[in-house]
């Protein structure tokens, strides 16, 4: 196996929604991807625009029949109604409240690099739904939304933090809100001991 190809090479992208800026879990946020052994390549914080937020979500042709189809499900394992039983169209109004979500303050977008980042960072995040979510995940944890709110409000849900969901949608992500030369390739004195082969340069 080559460097390239080995899969602690592998990167994924992190964004800081704006209602994790307010709330003042840039740090924590960060603190859960770095304990796990991960790096960041890349951090900067902006103010994104509409067109941004919509191509983002919209880099993957499948998304908004995924996410409408998440979303039927969720309402049929809680007994409930979903919104409507066309996922495109649930994905329609989603689109729009996400764009005024994620329009509505400064987000911290980052890059973090490590052995398998898409599936440990997304595992560290947590679900979409913070009520249904995990504990010990960041959006099971300091956040306490749920869709009935989102729905009844008409707005997206709040959850802190933009996760990639597939290695595939990684690099679009990316390449969608970093150049290539605000990515830094370094090494952390950690990874040898996260991905040495042999320990062998403990002993005096
Ligand atoms: P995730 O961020 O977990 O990958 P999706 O890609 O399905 O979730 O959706 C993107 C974002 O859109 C979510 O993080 C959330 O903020 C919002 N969202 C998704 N589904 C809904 C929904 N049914 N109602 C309100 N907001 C939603
Ligand atoms: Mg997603």
């Amino acid at each position: 196996m080559t460097t390239k190809t080995h899969p602690r090479k592998e990167r994924t992208l992190v964004i800081v929604k704006p209602d994790g800026v307010q709330r003042s879990l840039v740090g924590e946020i960060i603190s859960r991807y770095e304990r796990v052994g991960l790096k960041l390549v890349a951090m900067k914080m902006l103010v994104p625009t509409k067109e941004m937020v919509e191509q983002h979500y919209t880099l993957d042709p499948e998304w908004r029949r995924i996410t409408g189809e998440k979303r039927i499900k969720n309402a049929r394992d809680k007994g409930q109604k979903p919104p409507s039983e066309d996922p495109l169209e649930i994905t329609a109004a989603i689109l729009v409240h996400l764009k005024n979500y994620m329009t509505s303050g400064p987000v911290v977008a980052m890059v973090w690099e490590g052995a398998h980042a898409v599936s440990i960072v997304r595992k560290i995040t947590g679900g979409t739904e913070p009520l249904s979510t995990d504990v010990g995940t960041i959006r099971g944890d300091y956040v306490l939304d749920s869709y009935t709110m989102s729905d009844t409000d008409g707005r997206a849900i709040r959850n802190l933090v933009h996760a990639t969901g597939t290695p595939a949608e990684s690099e679009k992500e990316i390449k969608h809100w970093f150049s290539e030369n605000e990515l830094t390739n370094y090494t952390i004195v950690q990874e040898k001991i996260l991905y040495d082969v042999n320990l062998d340069g403990i002993f005096e």
